[in-house]
């Protein structure tokens, strides 16, 4: 108690050399889009593919952790359908209640701290959406959908309290805040599935709805995890690509975006649009980050988290979307990451049972058949 005393009487004097404000670096990680992709395999070559797989991914996102004090790994959304495997458990062997789907079980391998739907979610139905996410070790948040009736589907936001370590060796506990948000178009694109089950809404309109909510309970920093992408112009609504759009809401501290599987910063694609910064990472002046697909990238945002008075605030940044692969300018594929065994070893089983389900003949043919694409 005396020490404080002193220190706030030295603060008060306008003398405080002992008071400089305590800098925190934390590390945020992303992966988005992984469609099942797990292991370093293309099914329909048969045959190892070093451009995609969470096993991959993985070690960067260890490489990642292990160089910072500080670090919280996500994932936005479109994880359940796109790959042989993925398409193995949906249609030939099924998920019931109380299995655990191989993309969960990979997950369930890295310490993500939460995680949003992506539009593929949705593609086998609410009951397989459920008893997949049953089994996930980290929660699912989501503000732009609700079921008919009444209720979230899943929650819209969290607030996750976190201990931090300092640059000076202090420790912080910080309230981190985390809403996710999943293209509208869900509801055309998935009628069957969802028609009369579950409403979505506009990005934004969720946001203004929710953000208020999030705010009173006074987190120290707020993450979007935006399974939506980067477009310019103005805002139509229930746009399909509306993260530039949501950076203007009130609150919101950094925007992880996906769903195009395209690399923010530096995809040429987001050249030349106003409010976007293609070098720096950021949408009207807030970190943000989209790494690719299939685990082709890990998004790193790097935040310099800096203490005034009560309040923490981004004193700068820095963004990333590092690679596991770099292509030659002959169209070599060098690869930059390891795969992590204990990924491998989650999903082995299934992955061996997709190669059995892949190489199985479906008929045969008396005719000659070739392709030329
Ligand atoms: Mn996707
Ligand atoms: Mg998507």
């Amino acid at each position: 108690k005396a020490g404080a005393a002193i220190a706030a009487c030295a603060a008060l004097q306008g003398t405080a050399a002992a008071q400089a404000p305590a800098k925190l670096k934390l590390r945020v990680l992303e992966t988005t889009d992984l469609h099942v992709n797990i292991v370093p395999y293309d099914y329909f070559r048969d045959g190892p593919d070093d451009t995609v797989g969470l096993a991959k991914t993985a070690s960067l996102i260890k490489a990642a952790q292990g160089d910072v004090k500080n670090s919280l790994l996500f994932d936005n959304g479109d994880f359940l359908q796109g790959s042989s495997l993925g398409d193995y458990i949906a249609y030939k062997k099924g998920l019931k209640a109380g299995e655990t789907h191989p993309m969960i079980a990979a997950m369930n391998a890295l310490p993500y701290l939460c995680g949003t739907l992506g539009n593929h979610e949705f593609n086998y139905g609410l009951e397989f959406l459920d008893h997949g996410l049953a089994k996930a070790e980290f929660p699912m948040v989501c503000a732009n959908v609700e079921r008919v009736g009444g209720g979230p589907l899943v929650d819209a936001w969290r607030l996750f309290e976190q201990s931090f370590e300092d640059e000076a060796g202090n420790r912080h506990v910080l309230q981190i805040g985390v809403i996710g948000f999943v293209p509208p178009q869900i509801m055309q694109w998935d009628k069957g599935n969802l028609d009369g089950k579950i409403v979505a809404t506009d990005i934004v309109d969720a946001a203004e709805k929710h953000m208020p909510d999030l705010i009173d309970a006074q987190p120290d920093l707020v993450i979007a995890l935006c399974h939506s992408g980067i477009t310019g112009g103005a805002r139509r609504g229930q746009d399909e690509n509306a993260a530039l759009h949501l950076s203007k809401v009130e609150g919101i501290d950094v925007i992880l975006t996906g769903h195009q599987h395209l690399v923010f910063p530096g995809g040429k694609s987001f050249d030349g649009i106003d409010g976007v910064d293609n070098v720096k990472g950021s949408l009207n002046g807030k970190p943000a980050c989209q790494p690719g697909f299939w685990g082709s990238h890990l998004g790193i945002v790097a935040l310099e988290l800096e203490k005034s008075g009560e309040r923490w605030k981004i004193a700068d940044f820095k963004v990333e979307a590092k690679p596991i692969y770099e292509r030659t300018p002959d169209r070599k594929i060098v690869p930059k990451a390891a795969a992590e065994p204990a990924v491998l070893a989650a999903v082995k089983v299934d992955h061996e049972a997709t190669l059995t389900y892949m190489r199985e003949p479906v008929g045969s043919t008396a005719a000659p058949i070739n392709s030329y694409f």
